[in-house]
């Protein structure tokens, strides 16, 4: 499932090719994806300038001079496919420019695309209430302090609630936790200014790591039939239920479930 550093990583990706290009064509496959393609989706893209390329959350932007924002999200197993060989019968949406065609390929469909005019995105339903962005500077330690204050739930749900920090996933709350040496399941109002001053920098340096990592597979992109967005990273804890912590501290990372959802800790030093 696409993460944060996955959906820089396309963007930056598609950046390379789709900035400041003409779209001489688009086509949708289906009438939907997740959710049905905006009407007039086609229309709105054909002839448009890409004036540039952003991502919010787990959201890619693509901006044009029509004062309109292409907002795709990739779901589960969403990825472009720039200049395909062939056709892919999960190909639900294609642009195209002079010299290039991209395709958002999506065999589960829980991706989907919104057109949004450029002004109103910050009040896009999605956008609405949502919370800094973990690589900006408005994600500080203070900003956590007053949304955490007084939470009882666990810090690592806490830090999953798009309000409180924006596209934040499960497996970076729990890389991140372990870089600050933060015990997942302790309330969010119990950690120390102390420590929460240590869990800014990790939430950075965890996501900035896994893009760098992405960024270092973008060459291939550059072959024909390059897929966008999906790469290998090494991760501390994540996925390592029963092995050694890699602080080499005699801890064993452990698995518990909070929300639903794995999380993986050392109980050694995360505290
Ligand atoms: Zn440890």
């Amino acid at each position: 499932m696409p993460e944060l550093p996955e959906v820089e990583t396309t963007v930056r990706g598609l950046a390379r090719y789709l900035e400041g290009e003409r779209i001489v064509r688009a086509k949708v496959n289906r009438p939907d994806m997740r959710r049905p393609f905006p009407p007039d989706l086609v229309q709105m893209l054909t002839g448009a300038r890409v004036t540039g390329l952003g991502r919010r959350a787990k959201f890619g932007l693509v901006h044009t001079d029509r004062q309109q924002t292409l907002v795709f999200h990739l779901g589960m197993s969403g990825r472009w496919r720039i200049d395909p060989a062939h056709e892919d019968r999960h190909d639900h949406f294609v642009i195209e420019t002079a010299t290039h065609r991209f395709a958002l390929c999506d065999p589960r469909r829980f991706g989907w695309v919104d057109l949004v005019p450029t002004d109103d995105l910050a009040a896009w339903p999605s956008f609405a209430g949502m919370g800094p962005e973990p690589l900006g500077d408005e994600l500080t330690v203070e900003h956590l302090r007053m949304a955490l204050r007084g939470r009882r739930q666990a810090i690592k749900l806490l830090l999953l609630d798009q309000r409180i920090v924006a596209g934040l996933g499960n497996i970076y709350v729990c890389e991140a936790l372990f870089r600050a040496r933060i015990d997942p399941r302790k309330a969010g109002g119990q950690v120390s200014r102390a420590a929460l001053a240590r869990l800014v920098p990790a939430i950075r340096e965890v996501l900035e790591q896994s893009i760098a990592d992405g960024g270092s597979t973008l060459r291939d992109y550059a072959r024909p039939d390059g897929e966008l967005g999906y790469f290998a990273t090494r991760f501390d804890v994540y996925g390592r239920e029963g092995e050694p912590c890699r602080r080499a501290d005699g801890g064993t990372i452990r698995r518990v479930v909070q929300g639903g959802r794995s999380t993986w800790f050392c109980p050694r030093c995360q505290r």
